[in-house]
């Protein structure tokens, strides 16, 4: 008896779901797939985190594009996945790809302290790419703009809010980006120092484009034995200006710095560095200290968490993207995890189809993970 063609489910069309149909559509050539995306748009954080100056990586899309438009696949729009939901797809296909992001945004507690004063990287990461998020419509901007992170997010919230205060043009900015109100500061700020920090060389010099000078020479982190990464960080940064006076550059970094609230003042932020203790008046935050799928007050409008708590089911779940790592890893990553999971579940459906005596595989065991080895790129783990 001929058995039927496998039939797979991708709830969330960001670039991992994306990748993950790609690569089904390559190993199971007679399988069907299903695409669930909460949102109207498919693409996820492409079209709404990648920063609109960096066209060569949202580029991608094309690709998407042609694998979202295969006649094998069906790509169901505002169709959010519910935790139910997720069980039926369970029950009626071969295997399902969990594709729903990560469930959070780590949020700084002096940003949680100011309330409206405060928005996330994501939120201004979207609003550069056209969409206002109800956070960012509330955010009340002060005349300066203290980031919290040195991450990739902190770094693309930097050189997007830079080019506001330096009334620089940033390139690809969507026409529809409301004016966000005056900046005339934007100070980045980072607790690690220049040999520890997340950041790449290459993206601190593209922040010289706006004018970037360093707050404190004290903390630029060169040391004699440094190799690698760290002693090119350090030769970066030593490379930069420094700040003539506190609170003068229009983008300024801040290394080896905490923030803090000011008790006697709602509206002011403190600055805790290698050089004392500084005041910068007037400060609205963006904490961008990078994402979780841990519990937390702070869920991002999706159900990701929820839905990796499911208990075992009928079919294989694997989760792929920042749904597995709670926003670690990049593109690339997204990629990798893409091609795992269509490895195992084109397997695990064609393992099925055997008969009895074939050992499963170990897909099969609803629920389970991927043996292969999982990426740790920590590219968007903030310090
Ligand atoms: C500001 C910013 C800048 C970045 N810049 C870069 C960069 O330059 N280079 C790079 O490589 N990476 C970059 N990244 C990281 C990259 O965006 C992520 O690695 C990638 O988007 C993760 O893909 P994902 O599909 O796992 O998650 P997401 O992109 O979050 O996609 C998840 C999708 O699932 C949908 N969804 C969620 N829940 C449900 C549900 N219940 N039902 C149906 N659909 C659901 C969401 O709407 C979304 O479309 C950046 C990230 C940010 C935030």
């Amino acid at each position: 008896m001929a058995s039927r063609p496998p039939h797979f489910a991708v709830v969330g069309a960001g670039p991992a779901g994306c990748y993950a149909v790609q690569q089904l559509l390559l190993r199971s050539p007679d399988a069907t797939i299903d695409v669930y995306e909460q949102r109207a748009h498919p693409y996820g954080l492409l079209e709404l985190g990648v920063a609109p100056d960096h066209p060569g990586t949202k580029a991608v899309r094309r690709q998407f594009e042609r694998a979202l438009a295969s006649p094998r696949v069906s790509v169901h729009l505002n169709a959010p996945v519910s935790r139910a939901g997720l069980q039926q797809l369970r029950e009626r296909t071969s295997g399902v790809v969990l594709a729903a992001g990560a469930a959070a945004e780590r949020v700084h507690p002096v940003a949680q302290a100011v309330g409206e004063r405060a928005v996330t990287g994501s939120d201004v990461a979207a609003w550069a790419n056209g969409v206002t998020t109800p956070t960012l419509g509330r955010w009340r901007t002060g005349s300066h703009v203290v980031v919290i992170g040195s991450g990739n997010v902190a770094l693309d919230v930097a050189r997007i809010l830079g080019a506001q205060a330096t009334g620089t043009a940033l390139p690809g900015l969507a026409a529809s980006a409301a004016p966000l109100g005056p900046i005339v500061g934007v100070h980045l700020v980072s607790r690690a120092d220049a040999a520890h920090g997340p950041f790449s060389p290459s993206q601190l010099r593209e922040l010289t484009d706006y004018g970037l000078v360093l707050a404190s020479r004290t903390s630029d982190g060169s040391a004699p034995a440094l190799e690698g990464d760290a002693r090119a960080r350090c030769e970066t940064v030593a490379a930069l200006p420094v700040a003539p006076t506190a609170h003068v550059a229009p983008l300024s970094l801040h290394l080896s710095t905490v923030v803090r609230r000011d008790p006697a003042d709602p509206t002011s932020v403190v600055l805790v560095g290698p050089d004392g203790t500084s005041v910068v008046p007037d400060a609205s935050v963006v904490s961008a200290i990078g994402f979780t799928n841990e519990p937390g007050p702070h869920d991002r409008e999706h159900t990701a968490r929820v839905l990796a708590e499911l208990p075992p089911g009928p079919a294989s779940v694997v989760r792929v993207g920042w749904a597995r790592s709670g926003g670690r890893g990049n593109l690339a990553t997204a990629r990798r995890d893409g091609v795992a999971a269509a490895v195992d579940l084109t397997a695990a459906a064609h393992a099925a189809c055997q008969p009895a005596s074939s050992s499963p595989s170990e897909l099969v065991l609803a629920g389970r993970q991927p043996a292969h080895p999982q990426p740790s790129d920590d590219a968007f783990r903030e310090d």
